[in-house]
């Protein structure tokens, strides 16, 4: 059932095993559901300072990445802070789920679910051997992390109904709320144990046969949108940084603030990092924080690390990128053809070339840029 095969091997860093970036060793931290305590975050600040480049890197997947950690005690640190509960399952804690859940609209509120999956995930050895690109999405109904690639996706349709998705198509399999972790971990393991060479259920020629048999609805094509959870909503703010690279000091601000939002220490309030590189806040109503925008229009212009941090880069992308004012049009840059990070939404392809970028297609050099924006602005 599986093709076709994947001949390199995984490579999704983590923080036993991580990246060799042109900048150092990149390591990423799982943040199951984008949930991570103002106790943490003050860790991975300090981890972020004492040990790599001082700043903590956002991902699309609501995951952090610490960069040009180049001194060594990064794992001690993170899991006396409980952020790696099992070394064995840690690159397959990828996990997401409607921020604002709960919070703010939504047809049912999936908090807690993502960390229910978590545990139970460390507690199956099998799951250990998922690839490290293997997603997982909770999504309140509303349709943002339906959207963003999930390899399982449990979806409501009701306070307490969902339906499964498998790489983003409906099977019409409806699982209430209270089984949709061992629905999808059902799903996991049958792929585990049949997927072959392959990282992804969309890479499948059979998907439905991962799913055990049982009564199934009409499934049904639902709309999904980007959702960057920026601005007010009732008792919540989200806010995002440029390019989703966060300083030490920013994590703090937003660490004070929501535990002074909400003092008691246990359980702790937690920050949701989203996977469009905003953090939401719950409880928090407003924040004074340099670089920190309530407005989502700072994330119509994506990057990805670009030089110095990735040696395939042909420009620094973040420095080109930096000056121009967003005015509408989403677009995203990358140094090389790959695209890394590039956004699940309709977008400006900018890809880096000969000194210049190629936008959507046509050679543009970097003085022009605002001007090739300005374009499509007004088309
Ligand atoms: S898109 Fe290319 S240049 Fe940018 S981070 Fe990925 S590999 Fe590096």
């Amino acid at each position: 059932m599986s093709s076709p095969a994947r001949v390199r091997a995984d490579a999704c860093p983590g923080v036993f095993a991580t990246h060799d970036a042109a900048d150092g060793p990149l390591a990423r931290v799982r943040l199951p559901g984008g949930v991570v305590t103002a106790e943490r975050l003050r860790v991975l600040a300090a981890c972020a300072e004492d040990l790599g480049d001082g700043d903590v890197h956002l991902t699309s997947r609501g995951n952090v990445q610490l960069r040009g950690v180049t001194r060594p005690g990064l794992a001690k640190r993170l899991t006396e802070a409980g952020l790696l509960p099992s070394p064995s399952h840690e690159r397959v804690r990828n996990v997401l789920a409607s921020p604002l859940s709960g919070l703010h609209g939504g047809i049912a509120d999936v908090r807690g679910l993502a960390q229910a999956l978590d545990a139970a995930l460390c507690a199956r050895p099998v799951l250990a051997s998922l690839p490290g690109r293997f997603l997982f999405a909770f999504d309140d109904g509303r349709g943002d992390v339906a959207g963003e690639g999930a390899d399982v996706c449990w979806r409501a349709v009701t306070p307490s109904l969902g339906t499964i998705l498998l790489a983003g198509v409906d099977t019409g399999w409806r699982v209430p709320r209270e089984s949709a972790v061992d629905a999808m971990l059902t799903v996991a393991t049958a792929f585990v144990e049949t997927r072959g060479a392959v990282w992804r259920i969309a890479e499948l020629t059979e998907p439905m046969a991962l799913l055990p048999g049982g009564p199934r609805e009409r499934p049904v094509d639902r709309p999904v949108r980007v959702d960057p959870a920026v601005g007010r909503f009732g008792s919540a703010i989200g806010v995002a940084p440029r390019f989703g690279r966060l300083t030490a000091a920013q994590l703090r601000v937003v660490a004070d603030a929501v535990e002074r939002a909400a003092p008691t220490p246990v359980p702790a309030t937690p920050v949701l990092i989203t996977p469009w590189r905003s953090v939401v806040l719950p409880g928090v109503t407003g924040l004074e924080a340099e670089g920190l925008s309530l407005d989502p229009a700072v994330l119509e212009l994506t990057a990805c690390i670009g030089r110095p941090g990735c040696a395939k880069s042909l420009a620094d992308v973040r420095a080109d990128a930096a000056p121009l004012v967003p005015g509408g049009v989403h677009a995203h840059f990358a140094g090389c053809a790959r695209r890394c990070g590039r956004p699940s939404g309709a977008h400006l392809d900018v890809v880096a070339e000969g000194g210049g970028y190629r936008v959507d297609g046509r050679w543009t050099p970097v003085s022009r840029l605002a001007e090739a924006l300005a374009r499509k602005e007004t088309s």
